[in-house]
């Protein structure tokens, strides 16, 4: 028998996030991203469940090459544009739309020798200084793409720096509308925190009104389950379901007295008798290192805690809190490090992640290589 930790991806729940995202903007189409191996989940392992989007978007050339291995026809969109000249090659070949977002990606275009014009998603840094040119450079840009044979459309694109709170997004707007108001093409803004937080609404500047959903939106967290502005709102709040459960089981118990430690460095002592077990999974499964003793685990659909350090192979939980539930508990027992258990019971992966000090958005990207995926049609 395989060690017994796995991941099960849940088909339906990806299309009923990814459904959940376009009520928030039922206007634009809506890119799934899908980069860094679709957030941990796996490019194939979703592909199903979110064949319903418009549009792929991602980073890599690699991972585009497998959207079209899949037999995807439809749009895919590469966030960072390319990297190099030769990128562009890839991209006539595959047909695949990128963002410009600096003065070299033009030169190569400039250069590129292509039957086929290509799509591009001209990019804007309204505020956020990590790609995209600034608001007083961005004519200069669209009119120096505009020009060039190798470009077909121009679609235009930031990316907000603070839509999961505040002080949000009403300066990034206001200038994006400012300096694209007599632009033509389509616009796309938004992410989940965005799109589930302000989707429908309409902000007017002084230079017109603009939807926040625009033409397109781009949800990457939001159909993976988690809540983007946690713990702001939970993804009960906005009706979004876990796309990935990781379970495992345990292996083995122990009985402790009073003062006796658990696990590396003796991180946890036991202040009266309990009962605890030990689970197959460890930080060389992806799970957190940085998880305290108290971080949120299932033992048979019941919510108990970890108790001591995580260690490369295994965790160790609390069984005592599980009988007290009334629940039985020991070898053999089913754990959810988060997402579904059998009885309908939800650990949401933000909760371990907050206990953890980190996002939802880091827990999934870690999963491991060696976990085993499995995926639930
Ligand atoms: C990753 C990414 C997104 C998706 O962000 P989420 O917070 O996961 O919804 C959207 N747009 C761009 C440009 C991105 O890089």
């Amino acid at each position: 028998m395989p060690r017994p930790i796995q991941a099960t991806i849940h088909t339906a729940s990806l299309r009923h996030n990814l459904a959940r995202a376009r009520t928030a903007a039922p206007d634009a189409r809506a890119w799934a991203v899908v980069k860094a191996n679709a957030y941990g989940h796996g490019i194939e392992a979703v592909f199903e469940g979110l064949r319903g989007a418009d549009g792929f978007a991602l980073l890599d050339l690699g991972e585009a090459g497998r959207v079209r291995a899949l037999g995807w026809r439809g749009p895919i969109l590469l966030l960072e544009g390319v990297f190099e000249a030769r990128d562009l090659e890839t991209c006539s070949r595959l047909n695949l739309w990128h963002v410009v977002h600096c003065e070299e990606q033009i030169d190569w275009l400039a250069l590129h020798k292509t039957h086929q014009p290509h799509r591009v998603f001209l990019k804007m840094n309204s505020g956020m200084n990590r790609l995209g040119f600034t608001p007083q450079r961005y004519r200069a840009a669209w009119t120096r793409l505009n020009a060039l044979p190798q470009v077909d459309e121009i679609s235009l694109m930031t990316h907000f720096s603070d839509s999961d709170g505040p002080p949000g997004i009403a300066a990034q707007m206001a200038v994006f509308s400012a300096a694209t108001q007599d632009l033509p093409g389509e616009r796309s803004l938004s992410n989940s925190a965005a799109t589930l937080r302000h989707g429908g609404e309409v902000v007017e500047t002084g230079s017109g009104s603009l939807r926040v959903g625009a033409d397109w939106i781009r949800p990457g967290i939001a159909v993976y389950g988690s809540a983007p502005d946690f713990p702001e709102h939970d993804s009960g709040h906005w009706g979004v379901q876990p796309a990935m459960t990781l379970a495992s089981r345990i292996i083995a118990t122990q009985e402790l007295k009073a003062g006796d430690t658990v696990g590396y460095g003796s991180r946890f002592t036991a202040d009266a008798p309990m009962r605890i077990g030990v689970v197959a999974c460890g930080y060389a499964d992806g799970y957190p290192r940085g998880a305290p003793t108290g971080t949120p685990v299932l033992v048979n659909g019941v919510r108990t805690r970890t108790v001591g350090r995580v260690s490369m192979d295994m965790i160790t939980v609390d069984l005592s809190k599980v009988q007290l539930a009334g629940v039985e508990a020991g070898f053999g027992s089913d754990v959810t490090l988060w997402g579904r258990a059998s009885h309908g019971a939800v650990l949401p992966i933000d909760d371990v992640a907050h206990a953890a000090g980190t996002v939802g958005y880091e827990l999934m990207c870690a999963l491991a290589p060696r976990v085993p995926v499995v995926v639930e049609t």
